[in-house]
């Protein structure tokens, strides 16, 4: 097990250990210092609910024309048909046989209430999506009134449900991701509704299985980053699209235990990628992905920012996600690598994708604390405090991607208008198939810089990405979600996350209990070892070594 090659006296390995103190602290401790920088004063508060107001009609107005939103909304992931669809999409496409996807389908649309969804959508398109998955349900289940339909579906041939559940899960794609090819996705990248909008194409296939996978992965990041840089007319990295990179796809085992291996081959395939997008003129972005690799791609980052290769190139980026406790001291840490190696860093502030598996993971190894928040609103609290640190750092390049427009109003009060004196340039980010509507007007009529980041891919890699989107798009506390829901008023969508925090004292949600409490009162959850913390993995080793 190797350890990291960090120097105890240097300023990244600094804000490293300080990382460390927060990783799995308890919540109130690590959000109180961050309450106090994301405090509104009173007019500043005014000023930023009125022009969220204003983002609000707006975003309602380019989410009418959508309708994956309204799809979510009826189908909600607290019931039990919304769950049995989002499984139903996260495991169709990986069955390899019709036969198979067939018993899939039963099993899934076998249990559902699809005649109480109908006609309970304002969207037709949802309305018939229903009606669809009722006679679908009849085909698959055995009831006897559906024998007659059945007969005659069986008697034409046709696998009825099974292809239209393969087209609402391409259709589904279709909305999530830009193009089955780097081509198609640029050639998309020029129609009208994307004018005055950069993109960041980032190539789906996430998490490696194997090398040939791993490597396949590389060669599609080289050719979209020589594609991307052929489309570019020589003007700044800012200015151009980019590629955004995971660095689960490009080995199979980007794991802790793995790290003496992992880490030296990840840098090195990271090089070669930030060489080419470098010579090309375009940015290069490293995704973030789940807490346990943070650490790992903070080593293999920090290498390749250093490379003398690299000088004067100011497009590698990295995303550091909100809903971390060590957002940050992240923050930290970038902005003293990128001011050590000269240059300034595009940082992309997310909130987060991975939650609902982080929590899952820590409470299956009954860890001692949660890496990340519990409450949606301390995950807010923690992306103003870094939103403000940004904005205040001298080597950092913000991007700060969401769909929220409370969020992106509190960014436009404090960032000031684009070219306004002592404004700060930055970026909003969206995802393709997200937030339409909300960077339109400020993009083409205001001056502001707005990426889309735009997944590109065929089916076969789609699934991971797929639902995470569901995921988000689904979730009760989602702001998109919300905004759908006519029982929530705009006070309450723009409500302030820190009165909100502080109201609750920053404590832990109270539905999730820490993991060790899991099974109370009946009894303690057995507490696991974290073998994902390399400090924990290196005692481990140790003590079984010397016993
Ligand atoms: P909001 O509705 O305001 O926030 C939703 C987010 O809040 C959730 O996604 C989650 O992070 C957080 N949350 C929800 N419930 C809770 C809870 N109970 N406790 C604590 N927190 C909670 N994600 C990555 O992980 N890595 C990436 O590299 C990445 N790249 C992205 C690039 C772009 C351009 C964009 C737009 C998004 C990217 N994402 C990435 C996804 C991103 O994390 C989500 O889109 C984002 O969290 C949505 O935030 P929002 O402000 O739009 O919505």
């Amino acid at each position: 097990m190797a350890s990291t090659k960090h120097d105890p006296d240097s300023a990244t390995s600094s804000a490293w250990v300080h990382m460390e103190e927060v990783h799995r602290a308890p919540e109130p401790e690590v959000l109180a210092p961050l309450i106090e920088r994301a405090r509104l004063g009173r007019e500043e508060r005014d000023r930023i609910e009125a022009r969220a107001l204003g983002l609000l009609a707006e975003l309602r107005e380019g989410q009418r024309i959508g309708w994956v939103n309204q799809f979510l909304q009826e189908y909600r992931l607290n019931s039990s048909e919304g769950v049995a669809l989002l499984s139903l999409a996260e495991a169709f496409l990986r069955v390899p046989d019709p036969e198979t996807a067939d018993m899939l389908i039963s099993d899934k649309l076998g249990d559902g209430d699809w005649r109480s969804h109908a006609g309970k959508s304002h969207s037709g398109f949802v309305n018939s999506a229903t009606w669809g998955l009722v006679i679908g349900r009849a085909l698959v289940g055995d009831r006897k009134q559906a024998n007659a339909l059945k007969r005659l579906i069986s008697r034409s041939g046709e696998p009825f449900v099974r292809q239209a559940i393969g087209a609402a899960m391409r259709l589904m794609g279709e909305i999530f991701v830009m193009g089955r090819t780097i081509d198609e996705a640029l050639k998309r990248m020029k129609r009208p509704e994307h004018k005055g909008f950069t993109a960041s194409f980032d190539m789906l296939g996430e998490a490696a299985r194997t090398f040939p996978d791993a490597t396949r992965y590389f060669d599609s990041y080289m050719w979209a980053i020589e594609a991307v840089g052929a489309e570019c007319d020589g003007g700044s990295t800012e200015d151009n699209h980019s590629v955004s990179v995971k660095l689960s796809a490009l080995h199979p085992r980007y794991e802790v235990s793995q790290w003496g291996r992992c880490v030296p081959a990840l840098t090195e395939r990271l090089e070669a990628l930030a060489e080419a997008a470098a010579k090309a003129g375009i940015g290069l972005t490293v995704d973030a992905e789940e807490s346990e690799r943070l650490e790992m791609s903070l080593d293999i980052i920090e290498q390749v920012a250093e490379l003398p290769s690299l000088k004067g190139w100011n497009g590698f980026g990295m995303a550091i996600q909100a809903y971390g406790k060590r957002a940050q001291r992240t923050i930290g840490w970038a902005e003293a690598l990128a001011s050590r190696a000269g240059r300034l860093m595009p940082v992309r502030l997310v909130k987060g994708a991975y939650w609902d598996t982080e929590i899952k993971m820590a409470q299956e190894k009954g860890l001692r604390d949660y890496p990340l928040f519990t409450r949606k609103a301390a995950t807010d609290v923690c992306y103003l405090t870094c939103a403000r640190d940004m904005l205040a750092a001298d080597s950092i390049r913000p991007a700060f991607a969401t769909h929220n427009a409370l969020t992106a109003a509190t960014i436009m009060e404090w960032a000031g208008p684009p070219g306004g004196e002592g404004s700060k340039d930055f970026e909003f980010q969206r995802l393709h198939g997200m937030g339409e509507g909300l960077f339109e007007d400020l993009v083409r009529e205001q001056g502001y810089r707005c990426r889309i980041y735009a997944p590109v891919g065929g089916h076969r890699d789609l699934l991971a990405y797929l639902v995470r989107r569901l995921l988000e798009n689904g979730a009760n506390s989602s702001f998109v979600h919300q905004l759908a829901d006519e029982h929530l008023s705009d006070d309450q969508l723009l409500a302030d996350p820190v009165e909100k925090i502080e109201a609750v004292g920053g404590t832990r949600h109270p539905s999730i209990p820490l993991p060790e409490d899991l099974f109370m009162p009946q009894r303690k959850n057995s507490r696991g070892l974290d073998l994902e913390d390399w400090r924990v993995l290196g005692r481990v080793t140790e003590g079984t070594a010397a016993s």
